[in-house]
Order: C-alpha cells, then structure tokens, then sequence
C-alpha cells in the first residue's frame, strides 16, 4: 500500500511560488531547524494526512498546469511525493518546483542509496535548496537567503524560469482566506514576516510561510 503524505497546507492557485499559475502543496513536518524559519506551524502541531491517490485527484481538480511543492522538508516524504508526481503525470505533462533544506549535492549523495530520493529529483524540473540562514537574508524574491539556489533540472522551464527569476521585484506576498484560516503565500521579507506574525496573534489562526 501507498505511503501516505502528510501535509499542512494548499491551494489550488498563486503566481507567487515559480513560473505560470501554480497550485502548491505545504508538506508536514522538517528535519532541519534553521533560526528564523517561518514555517514553524509547518513542522509541529496537526496535520492533514492524504494518499497519494487522494493527492493526485485534488492537484487534477485546480486547473493548473504546474505544481510547487515546499513545507516542511518534502525529501522527508520523497516517496509519497514521488508516487503523488507519477500519478498527475500518468494523466497531466505537469511542471514542478521543490524547495528543500537539503542541497542538491546532499541529495544526489543520498540518491545513491536511497531510491525514493532518487526517484523525486528525477520528478522536479526545478530545486530551490538549501537552508534558510538569517544572516544571508538579501531580501531578493523568490527564496529566503542568498545561499539557496534555483537550480534547473530539466529543459522544462528553460527561457521562462530566467526571465521569472531574473525579474526585478522584491520579495512579495498575498495573504488570502484558505478554508476559512488567513494563510500567507510566499516568501516574506523580515518586515512582512512581522506584519503577519501580528496578524495571525490579531486573528488567532494559523498560517504558512515558504522557505
Ligand atoms: S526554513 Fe525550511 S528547512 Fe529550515 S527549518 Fe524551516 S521549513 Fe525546515
């Protein structure tokens, strides 16, 4: 039997989290600890649980063509995740973006051994990784701290991941109602990550952030 994902949090659509409309899936649980990660309400406390199959069929009902995947650590769930890919593409040619703690070479070095790792890099087009280090916080869009890389794996993104990426925005965030709880989609700046830390303590509901 199919292993099941764990996860906090999704929705069916954003522009923020990588190029062309996006659904994102907000996995549960990390290994890592990094000072001042923002998604604390990613790595304890409750939890949605799905099969693959159950995930596969929500992604199918957005009407997107791309999925982001972020948390929590999604390598900690690589085969769920794995599984979940293989099952959108067995009907849809999706694109998908994976933002990890882990490096690139930390993965391929697992690879090695551990064949879910394997199997779900094989899936991403595109890894943003690393930890989120507080002191590299450049306040540059799309990842937290300057020693994350947007490393493209596939020919998928190629010319559009450039210009996305390349963009000259800052950082940028929505704040939208997601079942009934305010949720914060993207990566905030020091000053955005406050603004919505009182809001949450104002609303008293929990929320997301991104790596
Ligand atoms: S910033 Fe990301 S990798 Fe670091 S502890 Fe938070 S969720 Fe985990």
């Amino acid at each position: 039997m199919d292993k099941k994902l764990r996860w906090s949090e999704r929705i069916r659509e954003t522009e923020l989290l990588g190029p062309f409309k996006r659904s994102v899936l907000w996995v549960f649980g990390c290994c890592f600890d990094c000072d001042g990660c923002i998604a604390r309400n990613f790595r304890y406390g409750d939890f949605n649980e799905t099969s693959p199959e159950e995930t596969a069929e929500w992604f199918l009902t957005c009407g997107t063509e791309h999925l982001t995947i972020s948390g929590g650590e999604p390598f900690l769930q690589a085969e769920a995740l794995a599984r979940t890919i293989a099952l959108i593409r067995e009907k849809k040619n999706i694109g998908v973006i994976i933002y990890t703690g882990f490096t690139h070479e930390e993965l391929l070095e697992r690879a090695k051994t551990e064949p879910e790792i394997s199997s779900l890099l094989s899936q991403c087009d595109i890894l943003i990784d690393g930890r989120y280090i507080k002191e590299l916080d450049d306040g540059k869009a799309y990842r937290g701290s300057s020693n994350q890389r947007i490393i493209q794996l596939t020919e998928r993104y190629c010319g559009t991941a450039e210009e996305y990426y390349s963009a000259p925005v800052g950082r940028k965030i929505e704040i939208t109602l997601n079942n009934e709880k305010t949720m914060m989609i993207g990566v905030p700046s020091a000053d955005q990550a406050l603004i919505w830390s009182r809001i949450k303590g104002l609303s008293g509901d929990g929320g997301s952030g991104e790596e």
